[in-house]
């Protein structure tokens, strides 16, 4: 699937508040929560409904509720819960899971360390959060554990794409969506993404 790239002016103005060397980390928790409640709401955009009456204080009218079982909303631990708080404000009724994946800092693989995701998975549409995709290598590994369960439909969000991630998600994974912020230059020698924002856990976290 083609990427989704929210190019919207309250999108790109958090992502150049986050991409400020100078932003506290009270901001930048501030604006990716904000940036990532604007991803949901693009990449949500596909999801189901189901028919329901309501009474207005006028009188009785067609409405809407998400189909059920709810979505999922799946983070990569730990930089993925960055994502997770904006994520819920716009899809308040999501069930939540948890994937932990270390990154090997020699060999940039990722590690599989964590995983507790919710029931039914096979009749959820799930969005699989991490504010970076890089090498694409956790994304893989997150979504080969996801993909096992047959979920509805997987779609990435992220808040900034490397070409290299974008490029193996797509290869590996072609029917996974993918919305994000912005995709940036290819990743330096540290497998940081440029510009990028830096270590967006680090970041998150004050660490
Ligand atoms: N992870 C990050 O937090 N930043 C990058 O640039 C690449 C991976």
């Amino acid at each position: 699937m083609e990427p989704i790239v929210v190019n919207h002016p309250l999108v790109q103005t958090r992502l150049t508040v986050m991409r400020d060397e100078t932003t506290d980390t009270e901001a930048f928790r501030r604006a990716m929560y904000d940036v990532s409640s604007f991803l949901a709401y693009e990449a949500t955009r596909s999801l189901p409904v189901a028919s329901c009456r309501v009474r207005t204080p006028l009188e009785e009218t067609d409405g809407v509720v998400l189909s059920a079982p709810s979505p999922a909303v799946v983070s990569i631990l730990r930089a993925g819960n960055g994502l997770l708080e904006g994520m819920l404000a716009a899809i308040p009724s999501a069930s939540v899971g948890f994937l932990g994946m270390a990154r090997n800092e020699e060999t940039h693989q990722p590690e599989a360390y964590y995983a507790k995701l919710p029931d039914r998975m096979s009749e959820r549409h799930v969005f699989l959060v991490d504010p970076m995709l890089a090498t694409g290598g956790s994304a893989c590994d997150a979504l080969q554990h996801l993909l096992a369960l047959e979920p509805l439909s997987v779609t990435f969000v992220c808040l900034v794409a490397a070409p290299e991630g974008v490029a193996r998600l797509a290869k590996a994974y072609p029917n996974v969506g993918l919305v994000t912020a912005a995709i940036d230059r290819p990743l330096n020698e540290n497998a940081y993404i440029v510009p990028g924002l830096g270590d967006a856990g680090d970041r998150l976290y004050g660490t």
